[in-house]
């Protein structure tokens, strides 16, 4: 098997380093104190203008049509710099993916544009609610047809980039009476539709440059043209798209690793203690090869996934073990990081308590550890 990228894949990841080294490293600590949500938007737009927002959609609408291993090169790079950027280009595209397999042409011209070329900053996911997390099709926001309109009411949870995305992809209940997941459609919901309203922002562990908000629909009315695809044919596509922001999130976790260590490895060639570098010492010596070594082996589990993807075979379960992998790593590999820095790990200004905050998110969201290895055992066993 080999794992040569092709020329515009090299380009795209040389060009997705530079921006994150020049435009996202600079804002990642403010990102993380809270402030510096306009120079986040700044980026958000530019990088839609450099052609990071789409990079899976079509030529035609805007988008790169670069494939899934350039989408996942793209978001390494970005969390290299700063994950809150990376985990909302990573959403933002899997919206344009979704509307690019499954809208009508009339929505991919109208919106699928706007994505791509910067006219919204971002793109929002409605999937999760209160009683539907890790079991989605259990959901109960609901989409009741009126005429030529549809009226939803409920409330999805933690919605990245709810505060700022132009657009929200929706999954709503449509036929009650179905069995579980078979009555779910999907819509695209603009995030001025009267009857939208944001909740409060989330206070959170990490990640804190994105925004995680609640989503109300109250009675919001969007015309019969909302709909995506056919009606109750919703969850599927939201199994299918899953799977893609799996190696958005494991590229991510990649990404953050990558960070962490490499500020450790350079930190352990300078610091002296007993008269020695820290680099020196067996027992960090041996904590750093294994890093690297899980750190290899994400890649190569990423790049498997996304190659396969792009081949157009299936890869649920290739996606289901990078991105179980890559954020296992992410933990570890932060983890380490602190502690070859000592007590300096421990305060903010050395950077790498950020990313072990930043790492712990990227083992629950997009489906957490557990329900992987779930997807990846029922894969198995079939
Ligand atoms: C910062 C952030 C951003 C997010 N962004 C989005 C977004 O943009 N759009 C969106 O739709 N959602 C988003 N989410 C939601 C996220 O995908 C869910 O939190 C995640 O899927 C887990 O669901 P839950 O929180 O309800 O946990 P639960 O489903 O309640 O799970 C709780 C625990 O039980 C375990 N568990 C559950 N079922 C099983 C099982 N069958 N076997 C073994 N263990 C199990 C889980 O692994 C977990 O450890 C985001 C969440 C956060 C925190």
């Amino acid at each position: 098997m080999h794992f040569s990228l092709s020329e515009e894949e090299e380009m795209i990841r040389a060009s997705a380093r530079r921006f994150a080294s020049e435009r996202l490293a600079p804002h990642a600590a403010a990102l993380d104190r809270g402030e510096g949500r306009a120079a986040l938007l700044d980026n958000l737009r530019d990088l839609a203008r450099n052609g990071f927002a789409a990079l899976n959609a079509p030529v035609e609408y805007g988008g790169s049509a670069a494939g899934a291993v350039a989408f996942a090169l793209a978001i390494e790079e970005f969390a290299y710099a700063c994950a809150a950027t990376a985990v909302t280009m990573s959403v933002t595209n899997m919206v344009a993916e979704v509307i690019a397999s499954v809208g009508a042409h009339e929505q991919k011209a109208f919106y699928l544009p706007r994505i791509a070329e910067g006219a919204y900053c971002a793109a929002g996911f409605c999937l999760t609610e209160a009683g539907a997390g890790s079991d989605p099709a259990g959901m109960r926001l609901s989409a009741r047809r009126d005429g030529d309109f549809y009226v939803l009411n409920g409330e999805k949870i933690y919605i990245t980039s709810a505060e700022y995305a132009g657009v929200f992809v929706v999954w709503a209940v449509t036929d009650p009476t179905a069995p579980k997941g078979k009555g779910v459609s999907v819509f695209l919901v603009p995030s001025d539709a009267q009857g939208l309203v944001i909740g409060a922002p989330e206070k959170k562990l990490g990640q804190h440059g994105s925004a995680t908000n609640a989503v109300i629909f109250d009675n919001c009315r969007v015309p019969a043209a909302a709909l995506m695809g056919r009606e109750n044919d919703g969850f599927r596509v939201a199994v299918g798209e899953l799977a893609g922001g799996r190696i958005g999130v494991a590229a991510l976790s990649l990404g953050i690793a990558r960070a962490a260590m490499d500020k450790a490895k350079a930190y352990a060639r300078e610091r002296t203690q007993f008269g020695k570098k820290l680099a020196e010492f067996q027992g960090l010596q041996w904590m750093i090869a294994d890093r690297e070594t899980e750190i290899e082996a994400a890649r190569l589990l990423i790049l498997s996934a996304a190659a396969a993807k792009d081949r157009g075979d299936s890869f649920a379960k290739a996606a289901s073990m990078a991105k179980l992998f890559a954020s296992e790593t992410a933990q570890r590999a932060t983890d380490t990081a602190v502690q070859i820095f000592g007590g300096a790990g421990y305060i903010e200004e050395t950077g790498v308590a950020r990313h072990l905050r930043d790492a712990r998110i990227t083992r629950i969201y997009e489906g957490s550890s557990e329900i992987q290895r779930l997807i990846i055992a029922r894969e198995t066993l079939k």
